[in-house]
């Protein structure tokens, strides 16, 4: 298999550090059915000790959802990609379109980032989004572009075998409304293009990219059956331990 499927829970700012232990402890036997699939959770940076803990020897990859680009130094309140790498996290998302519209991250600002948490040995999953309202396919294309060379500028072609990318369209984030699978699809495929382009075709063919907005188990399969979605990242439907399963099922 060229491309190993995968599931991630972004736990955004809702669970507490009490209800963890629990929730990985439910789903930890049930992933050993599903040996195919990638099972990861990312949580808050409060969490992520917990989460870290509870996952040990289990099957579940514990992620967490923002960093700063430094490695380290007086930047009060931020989390080094260094302390995440040294508490056993391997995966972060970055420029999340939560952190892009409230936070006002930049494509710099995640392009800085993906290149540290790089070069602390994270993996990091680049969150793609689409901001505005597009008025054609090709502003749609070029948007979706864009992002993807910004944010990729100066990983090399080794580097690239250690990130994914996940498309998010902003209209779909939390409202229940999933993109189309062919739209999703079509979207996921300009991204994948963009990376042959930048890199070459064997980067393009190995590399993870997801969808994310509004997943649940009545859209996954259909979104997980196009050629170029190779996993989902789910906010509201995985906070619940069996439904995160119900969708590894279904990877
Ligand atoms: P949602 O969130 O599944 O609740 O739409 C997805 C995400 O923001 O990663």
């Amino acid at each position: 298999m060229l491309r190993r499927p995968i599931v991630i829970a972004n736990w955004k700012m809702n669970k507490l550090p009490s209800e963890v232990k629990r929730y990985i402890a439910e789903i930890s036997p049930k992933l050993a059915v599903y040996p195919h699939v990638d099972a990861v959770l990312a949580g808050q940076d409060v969490l992520l000790n917990a989460m870290v803990t509870a996952a040990k020897g289990t099957a579940v990859e514990i992620g967490a959802e923002n960093m700063y680009w430094q490695d380290k130094g007086a930047y009060t309140g931020e989390t080094s990609p260094a302390a995440l790498a040294d508490l056993g996290i391997s995966r972060v998302i970055i420029g999340h379109s939560e952190r892009r519209n409230y936070f006002r991250e930049t494509d710099e600002m995640v392009n800085l980032k993906t290149l540290a948490a790089l070069r602390n040995g994270l993996s990091p999953i680049i969150a793609i989004d689409e901001a505005v309202q597009l008025e054609s396919l090709n502003d749609h294309a070029h948007w979706i572009v864009n992002q993807v060379v910004e944010s990729l500028k100066g990983v090399t072609h080794e580097e690239m075998g250690r990130l994914m990318l996940a498309y998010e369209p902003t209209a779909a984030i939390g409202s229940g409304q999933a993109m189309g699978p062919d739209a999703a699809q079509k979207s996921l495929r300009v991204i994948r293009q963009t990376v042959a382009d930048m890199f070459d075709q064997d980067v393009a063919d190995h590399v993870r990219v997801l969808y994310g907005g509004s997943v649940k188990p009545a859209n996954a399969y259909e979104l997980l059956k196009q050629p170029d979605i190779d996993g989902v990242l789910v906010g509201d439907a995985a906070l619940d331990a069996a439904t995160f399963i119900e969708l590894i099922s279904l990877a």
